[in-house]
């Protein structure tokens, strides 16, 4: 199969021809049709998050199951599918209470192993992580929900519990940050959303944000989002990852409310303010992808039109193309997911 592969931590990446995944026994190999290039990737391809070299990167991806391995009962060669970025094992304590993903012996495709960034991807326990896609949501647009979208989707959910009315403030709006915004807008919450990008502001506001907050103002940020909650947020995300946006994001909260950390914090422990975690009763959550147990709610959303995660697709390119586009998250993000189309 053509793959994309680099052989060391910041070498080109070439496309290459590289022998196709063997079917793991309880394993699926797919046909990718699209896959998303997500900043996790650009971490390890830089070495920030160790993988085995030489390396097939890729990780939020949607195809066809091409072979489903002897133990698989529940999928066949043909069905549309899509995965989680963490792919539980299907057997431990976690996995059976529905958490796969937090499962102690994960697989993530394109860390843990080769990933989707080539023509045919593995997944082991396919039973446990594969998740139907309706033929209404094309490869390109449920290549976004893979990583950022779905962990947006559990945050905003599954911890915020977000009710129709409530204030949601949404630090951050790059690829999950807006995912979050559209998620909120769309349950009805009514959405702050912060960032120190002007151009980000706009994009927050086109998807449902009601107020917008320059961070980059050097004002009081948490006095600013009590003045327009009345009172503080009822849930408020870091979709960032700082120590700065995890503290401001626990001291925009109203009493009583909740702080998820989605923002990835690689540089170690980060102090929050725990005398207002004391004080106002806050509840403190991380969050960590979606289960494929828990797809089919937001995948609903996403078949009639509720949730539109092809609005957040920017650029739309080809597996040659990867290499420029993991090298040019060496400054800023640029606006929009960028997808890798293999499939028509
Ligand atoms: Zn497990
Ligand atoms: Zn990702």
């Amino acid at each position: 199969m053509r793959a994309l592969v680099y052989a060391g931590y910041g070498a080109t990446p070439e496309v290459l021809r590289v022998a196709d995944p063997v079917c793991p026994p309880d394993g699926v190999v797919i046909t990718v049709g699209a896959t998303g290039v997500c900043r996790s990737d650009w971490h390890a391809w830089k070495g920030h998050d160790p993988v085995a070299l030489p390396h097939i990167g890729g990780h939020e991806f949607a195809g066809v199951v091409v072979a489903a391995g002897p133990e698989v009962t529940q999928w066949q060669a043909g069905d549309r599918v899509t995965v989680p970025f963490v792919c539980g094992c299907g057997q431990c304590e976690y996995c059976l209470a529905g958490n796969a993903q937090v499962c102690p012996r994960q697989t993530q495709p394109g860390f843990t192993g080769p990933g989707s960034f080539a023509e045919f991807v593995a997944v082991q326990a396919a039973d446990a992580n594969l998740v139907s896609l309706p033929s209404s949501v094309d490869f390109v647009t449920a290549a976004c929900l893979g990583c950022r979208f779905a962990t947006a989707f559990r945050a905003v959910t599954a911890h915020g519990r977000v009710r129709a009315g409530d204030w949601l403030a949404v630090h951050g709006c790059g690829g999950v940050g807006l995912s979050a915004v559209m998620i909120g807008a769309a349950l009805g919450a009514r959405v702050v959303a912060v960032d120190v990008v002007p151009a980000a502001l706009d994009r927050a506001r086109e998807l449902g944000a009601e107020v917008t907050v320059d961070a980059g103002s050097g004002s009081d940020l948490a006095a600013a989002v009590g003045e327009i909650t009345g009172g503080g947020a009822h849930v408020s995300i870091d979709a960032l990852g700082s120590a700065a946006v995890a503290a401001n994001s626990v001291r925009c909260l109203r009493r009583r409310g909740r702080h998820i950390q989605v923002g990835l914090l690689p540089g170690g422990p980060v102090p929050l303010p725990m005398d207002l975690v004391i004080a106002r009763e806050l509840e403190i959550y991380g969050s960590h992808g979606l289960a494929a147990r828990d797809y089919p709610p937001m995948m609903a959303m996403v078949a009639d039109g509720t949730l539109r995660p092809g609005l957040l697709v920017g650029d739309v390119i080809g597996l040659a193309d990867v290499g420029r586009a993991l090298a040019a998250m060496d400054g800023l993000a640029g606006a929009g997911m960028t997808v890798v189309r293999l499939v028509a």
